[in-house]
C-alpha cells in the first residue's frame, strides 16, 4: 500500500491542505481564501473561526481529490502564518476577539512604551533575537488583554488560551474544548518576543513586562514529533499530527536549506529570506532577526538569520484590489514588459511601516521620481522592482552579519512565476536565482517535519535528494547600472520616514 503525508498550510490569505508522496511530489491540493478584515488604517484581522472551518473543509477536499482514505496518510504536519495572534476561551473554544494579523500595526504605542522601560527597540534582542516591533505576537496579546472588555480578568483566572495559528488549528484538530492539545513549536514561539532563544522556554520576565499570564501560553515542543492524533470526527480522524513549522521556516526546510550558509527567499504576501546558521545563534547588527530555523525531535536546535519584508506580493494585490489597475496578479508582468525600465519611478510599499532592515513603524508608502513620462508600464515595473530591491537590502545585511557573501538564492512562493521579476532579482543581486521543481515548499517543509517524526522519511538526506532545480536566472546587468538603480532605491526609501508621529 502506498502511503502519503498531508500538510495543512494556514497562510495569510488562504488555508490549504496538500498531500505529498514519498518523492515530495504534490498528489492533491485543496484551498480556501478567508476574509481580510481592515477595521481601520493599519489594522488587519482574520476571523479565527472562519479559518478553522476552512481548515476542516480543505482537509476533506484534498483527501477527496486525491481519492484516498484517511488510513493512507501516515502523518499530518502544520505550517502557518506566523505571529498572527488569537486568544480564546478554553471551555467554549470561542475566540474573544478576531485574530490580530502579523501585518497589523496597532501595537505601535505598546511597543514604544515597552521600549521606554529601558533598552528601547533592543530591549529583548539578546534573549529573543528580535527588535521590539509591532510585528510580533507578545504586544498583540497585550493589546487584546488591555482593550477587550473583561478579557484580562478571564485570562488571569486561567480561562483563556493564546495561540498562533498553528496552536489554534492543532487545539481544534485534537478536540478543542474536549481535550484539545495546547502546544506550539520553537519556530512559532521564537516570533512572539516571549521565548528565550537559548532555552526554548517562555521568559517570565518579558511576559510580566507585557502583563501576560503564563497560563495562557502553549507548551513548546519540538518541530517534529507526534503531538497527538486528529480527533475522531472529521476528514483526518486518527492521523498523527507530527510536525509544526512556521511558514518561513517550513519553506526553508522544504527548500532543503539544511546546512549552515544555505538560504532561501519566499515571495508571497511579503518576502522572507532565511539563512541557516546551524546550531549557532547569530545576533544581527544589521536589522535582521535571529530565529529558530527548526528543531527536529531531540536533535540540537538549528537557528536562522531572517530578513522579513512586510509588503511584496501584497503590493500586486493592492494594485488589483484597491486601484483596479490590473485584473489579475499575472497581468502585472504584461504591463511591465511593455517598457524597457522603470522610467525613473520607485515605489516603496511601506504599508505596515518598514520591516527589515529598517524596523520603522513611522514609515508609510511612497512613489517617487514621477514625471509626465511615467505610464502604467513603468509603475508596473516599479511595483515588481520594489520586491527585488527590498530583497537586495536584506541580502546585503545578511552578507554583513555572516561575513560570507551569498553565492546563489533559492526562490519560491506565489510571485516566482513572474519571470521578469526573477531576472531583475538576479540582475540586482548579482548572483543566480534558482527555482525548484516543487514550488510549494512551505507545505512540503511541514510534510517533511511530520514524515520524519513517523519514519516515512528516514533522514534529512531524503529531503536533500528530493530537491530538484526547475530553472535558474543568471545576472545580466552591468554593475554600474545596477548600483545606480540601487542607490536611487535607497534614496526613495528615505522619503517614507517620519510619516506617523
Ligand atoms: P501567501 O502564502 O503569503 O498567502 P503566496 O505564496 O500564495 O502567498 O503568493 C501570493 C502572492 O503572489 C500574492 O500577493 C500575489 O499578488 C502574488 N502573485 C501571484 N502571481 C503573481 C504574478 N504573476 N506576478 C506577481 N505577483 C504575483
Amino acid at each position: 500500500m502506498t502511503s502519503y503525508v498531508a500538510a495543512i498550510d494556514q497562510g495569510t490569505t488562504s488555508t490549504r491542505t496538500m498531500i505529498f508522496d514519498h518523492s515530495g511530489r504534490v498528489v492533491a491540493v485543496d484551498q480556501r481564501e478567508h476574509e481580510q478584515i481592515f477595521p481601520q488604517a493599519g489594522w488587519v484581522e482574520h476571523d479565527a473561526e472562519e479559518i478553522w472551518s476552512n481548515t476542516r473543509a480543505v482537509a476533506a477536499g484534498a483527501i477527496a481529490k486525491a481519492d484516498l482514505h484517511t488510513t493512507d496518510l501516515v502523518a499530518v504536519g502544520i505550517t502557518n502564518q506566523r505571529e498572527t495572534t488569537v486568544v480564546w476561551d478554553r471551555k467554549t473554544g470561542k475566540p474573544v476577539y478576531n485574530a490580530i494579523v502579523w501585518q497589523d500595526t496597532r501595537t505601535d504605542r505598546i511597543v514604544t512604551e515597552l521600549g521606554a522601560l529601558g533598552g528601547g527597540q533592543e530591549r529583548y534582542r539578546e534573549k529573543t533575537g528580535l527588535p521590539l516591533a509591532t510585528y510580533f505576537s507578545g504586544p498583540k496579546i497585550k493589546w487584546i488583554l488591555d482593550n477587550v472588555d473583561g478579557v484580562r480578568e478571564r485570562a488571569e483566572a486561567g480561562e483563556l488560551l493564546f495561540g498562533n495559528m498553528d496552536t489554534w488549528v492543532l487545539w481544534n484538530m485534537t478536540g478543542g474544548p474536549d481535550g484539545g492539545i495546547h502546544v506550539t513549536d520553537p519556530t512559532n514561539a521564537s516570533r512572539t518576543l516571549l521565548m528565550d532563544l537559548d532555552t526554548l522556554s517562555w521568559d517570565e520576565g518579558i511576559a510580566a513586562d507585557m502583563g501576560i499570564p503564563m497560563s495562557m501560553l502553549p507548551e513548546i515542543r519540538s518541530s517534529s514529533e507526534v503531538y497527538g492524533k486528529v480527533r475522531a470526527k472529521g476528514a483526518l480522524a486518527g492521523v498523527p499530527i507530527a510536525g509544526i513549522l512556521g511558514d518561513q521556516q517550513a519553506a526553508t526546510f522544504g527548500q532543503a536549506c539544511l546546512s549552515p550558509g544555505e538560504a532561501k527567499n519566499t515571495y508571497g504576501t511579503g518576502n522572507f529570506v532565511l539563512l541557516n546558521t546551524g546550531t549557532e545563534k547569530v545576533l544581527s547588527s544589521n536589522g535582521l532577526l535571529t530565529t529558530v530555523c527548526y528543531k527536529i525531535g531531540s536533535n540540537d536546535t538549528v537557528y536562522a538569520l531572517e530578513g522579513a519584508i512586510a509588503v511584496t506580493g501584497s503590493l500586486v494585490q493592492w494594485l488589483r484590489d484597491n486601484l483596479g489597475m490590473i485584473g489579475t496578479a499575472a497581468e502585472i508582468e504584461e504591463h511591465a514588459r511593455k517598457v524597457e525600465d522603470n522610467g525613473g519611478a520607485y515605489f516603496v510599499p511601506a504599508f505596515s511601516g518598514l520591516f527589515a532592515p529598517y524596523w520603522r513603524s513611522d514609515a508609510r508608502g511612497a512613489i517617487v521620481g514621477l514625471t509626465r513620462f511615467i505610464n502604467k508600464g513603468h509603475l508596473a515595473r516599479a511595483v515588481l522592482e520594489a520586491t527585488a530591491f527590498q530583497t537586495r537590502e536584506v541580502i546585503d545585511a545578511m552578507n554583513a552579519d555572516s561575513g560570507v557573501p551569498l553565492t546563489s538564492l533559492k526562490a519560491d512562493g506565489g510571485m516566482v512565476v513572474n519571470e521578469l521579476l526573477m531576472q531583475f532579482q538576479a540582475d540586482i543581486l548579482g548572483v543566480p536565482v534558482i527555482r525548484p521543481v516543487v514550488n510549494e515548499t512551505t507545505a512540503l517543509g511541514a510534510a517533511y517535519a511530520a514524515g520524519l517524526a513517523v519514519g516515512f522519511w528516514a533522514s534529512e538526506e531524503d529531503i536533500r535528494s528530493n530537491w530538484a532545480k526547475d530553472k535558474q536566472w543568471d545576472p545580466a546587468m552591468d554593475e554600474t547600472h545596477r548600483e545606480k538603480q540601487y542607490r536611487n532605491w535607497k534614496k526613495a526609501v528615505t522619503k517614507t520616514f517620519d510619516w506617523v508621529e
